[in-house]
């Protein structure tokens, strides 16, 4: 049976030193989300990622995600696809020790289901 992760809101993740990285339409979204330009967005909130092939949300100095305040995520209505993303469907070494989300084992349409509300992805199970 699939085993579903579900999220317990920890925010490991987002203060895990990585890169958060902006798919297409993404950063019009998050930027109207926040009622900026988004030339200004760009301008103060994005990198380059670190292949140079895209964009990419800022880092705190201490690694954490910019828009991580506290235990909250400011943008997080809409949150880039990857954070949605994770620890579903992609991982990262080392996030086993750091993730704390439950492992719940469910049948493959709960899975799938729990996927799409999640992420907003039809992915079958695997
Ligand atoms: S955008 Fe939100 S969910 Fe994604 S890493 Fe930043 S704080 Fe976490
Ligand atoms: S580290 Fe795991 S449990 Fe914690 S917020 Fe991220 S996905 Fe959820």
């Amino acid at each position: 049976m699939p085993i579903f992760l579900e999220c317990d809101r920890c925010t490991a993740c987002c203060r895990w030193p990585g890169q958060v990285r902006l798919a297409e339409g993404e950063v019009e979204r998050i930027a109207a989300h926040v009622g900026m330009a988004v030339e200004e967005f760009i301008q103060n909130h994005t990198r380059l990622t670190h292949r140079r092939d895209g964009l990419a949300l800022l880092d705190q100095a201490s690694g954490a995600c910019a828009w991580l305040a506290g235990d909250e995520c400011r943008i997080n209505p809409v949150k880039p696809q990857q954070c949605r993303d994770f620890p579903n469907l992609w991982t990262f070494p080392g996030a086993a020790e750091v993730c704390r989300a439950k492992p719940v084992e469910v049948s493959p349409e709960e899975w799938q289901a729990r996927v799409r509300a999640a992420t907003g992805r039809d992915v079958a199970s695997r």
